[in-house]
């Protein structure tokens, strides 16, 4: 009896012992010392912790993920990666403009022949609610006019380049675009992309919706989703076009509304909006991205700070919203103020669409009107609105170029022509300026899992897609412990 008392009172007090124990170490922050071979899930621990320089030395102790203060390596998912700098061409893609099928004052074929003479590669026509299929086909839908077709010689000669061009850009090289370094495979043909619309009945009209290789026309009263749902249904390719129309940050730029703001800075902050395209990249993965430049910047000025504030929902998800550049040309003096540049082995249909998708092109404007760049007229007045003979100098002037971007571990670097400056951008601000971004010595302003770089001139700018970045050990382990 006595012995089995004395037993029961060993195992209380030892009980005693141990939670008093547990309680102060855990009052103290006493570090709970644990193998770290057997223990630890090896990736957080060595990689950040194993360390007295580690800035919080009682978190490197404990077992589990830790705050990774330390040089450490990066995942990095670059839109560029399939690209061989050395071997692919840099291919010219307009991909929103208009003809007399729709607004345009320009005949299908006298527009083809436009862009052709300005040296693009790649053409998609895309009429307010009407499908076209190609340039020789009559497109379907709602019509303003009679159809107006090129014959099927003439849509073969511009396809294999052996329709001349003419003009002033006779020699096929835009001047001061890819210059000497063109790297075109053939003598120079223009392709189409097949099934082009700008669906532009949902919401009332306050969405204009560009869609690739889908065979459908919306109907009055479509959501955006519905026309979303059914062009990802038939496989198609969604851009959402100049959202600042909609937004309305382009109306009165320079009126303050809120906290010493412009309308401009209000609406591409505003979380409703944000919000509402957020919901669509995430609800349907075949929406590519959203315009970023059209025509001279007018109504899309403020649409890099919405992109970026899409881009820092939407990329710590995995999810790439890609920017793009396109004239939106309704007549030929609109033509070559936008372009986006893609990358790709050879000048096909196939890899046209494969460029799109995977981020494998950069955006070139020659109109910004937020990095004032072009925003004034020679004589000083504001730019035009749109391009016509008085901007037809814009045309000649030299904008930047990519040449070579090499990502490794902690550092991305980007080669290019007829640029003064690179900046990096991470959550909506610029982090460095230089060619070579260091992500180690910018940690802490990445923190939206993702950076991209604009090349400037005072004559043109050219913009990067963004690029995923994680840190390594925070990306494996599940949930770091930030103290
Ligand atoms: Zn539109
Ligand atoms: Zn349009």
């Amino acid at each position: 009896m006595n012995h089995s008392r004395r037993q029961s009172y060993r195992v209380k007090r030892t009980l005693v012992t141990l939670l008093i124990l547990l309680a102060v170490s855990g009052l103290l922050q006493l570090p709970i010392r644990v193998n770290a071979d057997n223990e630890n899930p090896p990736y957080a621990y060595n990689h950040c912790c194993d360390s007295n320089e580690c800035i919080f030395p009682s978190e490197c102790k404990r077992p589990g993920p830790c705050s990774c203060r330390m040089p450490c390596d990066f995942i990095i998912i670059n839109p560029y990666a399939q690209v061989d700098w050395s071997s692919f061409g840099q291919y010219r893609a307009a991909l929103h403009n208009h003809t007399t099928h729709s607004d345009g004052h320009t005949t299908l074929p006298d527009a083809v022949r436009d862009f052709y003479n300005h040296g693009f590669d790649i053409l998609a026509i895309g009429d307010h609610n009407v499908v076209t299929y190609r340039w020789d086909t009559a497109p379907t839908g709602a019509l303003r006019s009679l159809p107006v077709l090129m014959s099927t010689e003439e849509k073969e000669a511009i396809y294999d380049g052996t329709y001349g061009r003419s003009g002033i850009f006779a020699d096929a090289i835009f001047p001061g675009h890819l210059g000497p370094q063109l790297r075109r495979p053939q003598p120079g043909g223009m392709i189409s992309i097949p099934h082009v619309n700008e669906q532009s009945h949902p919401d009332r009209g306050r969405e204009h919706i560009l869609t690739l290789w889908a065979d459908f026309n919306n109907e009055p009263r479509q959501t955006p989703s519905q026309v979303f749902y059914e062009v990802e249904r038939l496989g198609g390719l969604s851009i959402i076009n100049h959202k600042g129309r909609f937004t309305r940050a382009w109306v009165h730029p320079r009126r303050i509304l809120r906290d010493g703001h412009g309308r401009g800075w209000v609406a591409s902050n505003d979380p409703t909006i944000i919000r509402r395209y957020v919901e669509f990249y995430r609800d349907f993965p075949s929406i590519l991205g959203m315009e970023i430049f059209n025509s001279l910047d007018r109504e899309t000025q403020w649409d890099r700070i919405l992109w970026d504030n899409i881009l820092m929902r939407t990329m710590p998800n995995g999810r790439k919203v890609f920017g793009f550049s396109n004239d939106d040309a309704h007549n030929c003096e609109e033509v070559g103020f936008n372009w986006n540049v893609l990358l790709m082995p050879a000048l096909t249909e196939s890899d046209t669409r494969i460029a799109l998708e995977t981020g494998a092109f950069y955006a070139v404007t020659r109109v910004d009107r937020r990095l004032r760049v072009n925003h004034l007229r020679p004589d000083g007045r504001d730019m035009l609105y749109k391009g016509n003979e008085r901007t037809r100098f814009l045309l000649e002037q030299p904008t930047p170029g990519i040449d070579n971007i090499v990502v490794d571990n902690n550092t991305i670097t980007i080669t290019g022509r007829d640029y003064d400056r690179i900046q990096w951008i991470a959550s909506g601000a610029v982090i460095y300026t230089g060619s070579t971004l260091d992500l180690n010595l910018h940690r802490s302003e990445i923190a939206h899992n993702y950076v991209r770089a604009q090349l400037i001139n005072t004559t043109g700018v050219a913009m990067t897609q963004p690029f995923g970045i994680w840190e390594a050990c925070s990306y494996l382990a599940s949930e770091p412990a930030m103290p």
